[in-house]
């Protein structure tokens, strides 16, 4: 842990996890990643190889079988993972810090006891299941509904658009449902600023296979074709009363805590995406040749991928200076959603420049730029949209 994380000045330990992912990245994930992304399957070997170096265990302390690390070396592999395959990071990313991040978070001993070693070791992967067709942005809207019937839940819904929900290696899924009316740790405010509810949220585990419990079809999306994505359908589906997730109506609160973190480890994904599309940009600059001169020669390409390299760097400084408070125990709401904002939308407007760059190559699938083209416009609308964090900015700002 450290006070100050600058860009030019990493401890050591840090540079050595980004250097060892990065080699995985270009040796093992790069190459696979472009039948994946066509073949619309989900890389296991690639998984694998991430859950044998401790990938999943990162931030975690040993005793749940973790590398007792912290949240910012999950940062550090998601940005590598990010330069070269957005859907190998995302796997990560939703693995980590939505799918075993709440159970470290708010789980009860018995419950981490349980559930950490499996998710930390990466040969299971958890899911983190809050949003709802009526309800995303506005994820109080839940309308999925936990009972109980003596000692066990009984839960009934659907959850829309969730990660790593419906895999081979799939082992839980974190809901939240409504449990009641009312009452203490009541509903929060929502992210979308909508005012008070009267509905109790609550987190509930939910173990897979559990009967009842259905992922259905993954969705056929515009990117992120290699990260597994379902509806899923809860029908009656039972689990015992302590697979309560954290105090019961506190659900919502809880995962609006994940999700603060989670921006920073988009943003850290996202400047991998940005920086990815700029070390495609410069190898084909020099490369490219048009009027008898590389195409890097020309002002035009040059400072298009001068400002695509500004945009990485500054995103980069932002989620560095979210997680230095995050790991300094200060308050990083502001900041995680700055970071989330410019982040998402220097890859954005860098994998549409990069596209630029490549011309008509750059329009053909089987090129890196443009993937990340299709990959990026999720990264302005998951974990929160692009809107959200502009709410959250106005209203740390006091508006
Ligand atoms: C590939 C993928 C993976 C995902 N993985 C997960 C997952 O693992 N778990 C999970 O729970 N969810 C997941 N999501 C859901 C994701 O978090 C939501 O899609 C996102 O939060 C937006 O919600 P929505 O789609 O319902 O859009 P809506 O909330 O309907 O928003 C539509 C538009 O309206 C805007 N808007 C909404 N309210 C306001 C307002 N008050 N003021 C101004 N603008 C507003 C939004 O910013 C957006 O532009 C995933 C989504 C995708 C596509």
């Amino acid at each position: 842990m450290t006070d100050f994380l600058s860009t030019g000045t990493l401890p050591d330990h840090y540079q050595q996890l980004a250097k060892t992912v990065r080699d995985f990245a270009k040796s093992v994930v790069a190459p696979v990643a472009a039948k994946h992304d066509r073949e619309h399957s989900f890389p296991y070997e690639v998984v694998s190889g991430m859950a044998d170096m401790g990938l999943f265990g990162l931030p975690f302390p040993e005793e749940y079988g973790g590398m007792g690390g912290d949240y910012f070396a999950l940062c550090l592999a998601l940005e590598e993972l990010g330069k070269v395959d957005q859907s190998v990071a995302i796997t990560l990313e939703a693995g980590v810090s939505l799918g075993a991040m709440p159970l470290y978070r708010f789980g009860n001993d018995a419950q981490k006891q349980e559930w950490l070693p499996l998710l930390a070791s990466g040969k299971g992967l958890g899911a983190f299941g809050l949003t709802e067709a009526g309800g995303g942005t506005d994820a109080g809207a839940t309308k999925t509904t936990a009972r109980l019937d003596g000692s066990t839940w009984v839960i009934n819904g659907s959850k829309q658009f969730i990660t790593n929900s419906g895999t081979d290696i799939t082992k839980l899924v974190t809901v939240t449902a409504v449990t009641g009316e009312t009452g203490s740790g009541g509903l929060e405010r929502s992210d979308s600023g909508n005012g008070m509810g009267k509905k109790q949220i609550s987190s509930i585990l939910v173990p897979v296979p559990t009967e009842g419990f259905t992922a259905e079809p993954a969705y056929d999306k515009v990117g992120w074709n290699a990260s597994d994505t379902h509806p899923l359908s809860f029908d009656d589906v039972r689990v015992p009363q302590e697979n309560l997730l954290g105090e019961h109506g506190r659900g919502y609160a809880n995962f609006l805590q994940i999700l603060d973190e989670g921006r920073i480890a988009i943003a850290a994904l996202s400047v991998g995406a940005a920086q990815g599309c700029v070390d495609e940009c410069v190898k084909y600059a020099k490369e490219r040749e048009a009027f008898g001169s590389a195409i890097g020669r020309y002002q035009a390409i040059a400072f298009k991928i001068a400002r695509m390299e500004a945009r990485a760097h500054t995103a980069r400084t932002a989620y560095y200076d979210a997680a230095a408070l995050m790991l300094a125990g200060k308050p990083f709401k502001k900041q995680a959603a700055i970071a989330k904002l410019v982040a998402s939308e220097a890859a954005m407007d860098n994998a549409r420049d990069a596209t630029q760059v490549f011309g008509g190559y750059g329009f053909m699938n089987e090129y890196p730029v443009a993937r990340h083209y299709r990959d990026s416009k999720i990264l302005e609308i998951g974990e929160g949209t692009t809107e959200v964090q502009l709410m959250l900015i106005a209203r740390e700002a006091g508006l």
